[in-house]
């Protein structure tokens, strides 16, 4: 069990005890952010150029440590090794993407009169990332790598469960030579070490990815500092299905199951048009029974366990054994599993239709024509991503335009991509991660003007 002193990591695959790590209390936040100050300061002064290159080396010691950092997933996230594999390979590729981003913060020449007037993006200081379990790599990396091309140092916090592979990266930073205390990685509690980190008056910036209402503390927190934040937060998202959609592409479970549907864009509302109905019951019925659910490592598993008991519990509570629903299998015994569901019997304003649920569990809802598919789609608080299927290119606009969510993909469900910004509307986020503007988010804008009519020097 963990407590206030370490955090016991399990491998939900088989319950085991994977490590003890030890759970940094207020204090080692507070040591931590005074190292990482005085780190900024060199950092933010060596040429961009010198910090672009350091940041390829740590790309390549990632890239050299790709199996180990996925091995270690899925022992401490029950991640397929497939997908570890990929996300191991993304915080790899996100360090070269904006380690090129370094030199190109540019700055604007702006025409006034009386003198010359230009711009500058200068770092912030020390920045705070606070990630959650789901994908403990990636997004450990899109909070932390371009705020440091950017010329930040940075203090993350991983979560209570998922510690190990954020602190494999920061020792590769160090042997990769980024300077010491420039990339600190500290595990602990929300409670403890998380508010600490969001309390800091000399961290500028905190960078959030966990549920809505955690993040509404944390926004709440850093209102009293003026501090700014970027929110990463819950979703529900639709998967708009029209009868003209090529049917079996669109209803694809892995668009709600992908790491067992602990996926903050798992397309978990699958709105269907009600002339083929029937037939994508039916489509889902089989295609949930020939999901392999089981031991991560085996390279022919398709789905995983969910994280911890307190997860497990928490679906469960939204899943009672009796509700009408299509189903395929899950193992017995140690793990935290639970079968592939798609819930048949919940009105659009239900709990289980209405709430994240953060398990493998979608609900299927009839929809008559385009105006009603976009109401439902948007009568939710949350906007972070959706799909929608059809052949018509006018609709596929028309829907696109009017779906308030942050990422939208058309007869696909991709969602994260390193070169697009991504974020969420309403209450799913503030700010946007990625992207070809990733690093300014990490940077304050200073107008200088400079008067050309002054005394001659
Ligand atoms: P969570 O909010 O419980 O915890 C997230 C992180 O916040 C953890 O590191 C936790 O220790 C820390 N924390 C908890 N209380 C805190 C406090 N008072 N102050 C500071 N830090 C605190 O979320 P979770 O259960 O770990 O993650 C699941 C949630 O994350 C889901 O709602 C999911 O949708 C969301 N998520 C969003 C995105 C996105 O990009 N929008 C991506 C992944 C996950």
């Amino acid at each position: 069990m963990s407590n206030e002193l370490e955090l016991q990591v399990l491998n939900p695959a088989t319950e085991e005890i994977v490590a003890t790590v030890p759970a940094a209390s207020a204090a080692d936040v507070d040591a931590a952010v005074a190292r990482a100050a005085r780190a900024q300061t060199k950092w933010a002064a060596t040429a961009p150029a010198d910090r672009a290159r350091l940041l390829r080396r740590f790309a390549d010691v990632v890239d050299a440590h790709l199996d180990e950092l996925a091995q270690l997933e899925v022992r401490e996230a029950g991640h397929l090794l497939g997908n570890a594999r990929w996300e191991a390979g993304n915080a790899r590729d996100l360090l070269l993407y904006a380690a090129g981003g370094a030199e190109r913060l540019l700055g604007k020449q702006i025409p006034v009169p009386g003198g010359w007037n230009v711009t500058f993006q200068e770092p912030l200081g020390v920045v705070g990332v606070v990630a959650p379990w789901n994908f403990p790599m990636p997004i450990a990396a899109w909070g932390s790598f371009p705020a440091l091309a950017a010329g930040n140092a940075v203090v993350l916090k991983p979560a209570e469960t998922t510690p190990l592979t954020a602190l494999r990266l920061a020792q590769l930073a160090l042997d990769a030579d980024l300077p010491e205390h420039l990339f600190q990685v500290l595990p602990g509690h929300g409670h403890i070490a998380g508010r600490a980190l969001v309390d800091h008056p000399d961290v500028a910036k905190i960078v959030f990815t966990g549920s809505t209402r955690t993040g509404r503390e944390v926004m709440e927190r850093c209102a009293r500092q003026v501090k700014p934040v970027t929110l990463e937060l819950g979703g529900k998202s639709p998967n708009i299905v029209f009868a003209d959609a090529d049917l079996k592409a669109a209803v694809d479970p892995f668009s709600f199951l992908d790491n067992s549907g602990q996926d903050c864009c798992a397309r978990t509302r699958i709105l269907v048009q009600e002339p083929v109905f029937e037939e994508v019951r039916e489509l889902l019925a089989d295609a949930l029974s020939a999901v392999v659910v089981g031991d991560p490592a085996d390279e022919k598993t398709q789905m995983g366990p969910l994280i911890s008991r307190q997860q497990l519990d928490r679906v469960r509570e939204f899943v009672p054994a009796d509700a009408p629903a299509l189903r395929g299998g899950a193992p017995d015994g140690p793990g935290f599993w639970f079968p592939p569901t798609v819930l048949t019997g919940e009105r659009h304003d239900s709990a289980a239709a209405r709430e994240e649920i953060f398990g493998p569990v979608a609900v299927l809802l009839p929809f008559t024509d385009e105006a009603d598919a976009v109401r439902l789609a948007n009568d939710t608080p949350y906007g972070l991503a959706g799909s929608l299927w059809t052949r018509d290119l006018g609709r596929a606009l028309r829907v696109s335009q009017a779906v308030r969510a942050g990422n939208l993909s058309v007869n696909s469900h991709s969602s994260v991509r390193y070169w697009t910004p991504f974020g969420g509307f309403k209450q799913s986020g503030v700010g946007r991660e990625l992207g070809p503007d990733a690093l300014t988010a990490f940077t304050e804008t200073k107008n200088v003007f400079i008067s050309t009519e002054g005394p001659a020097l």
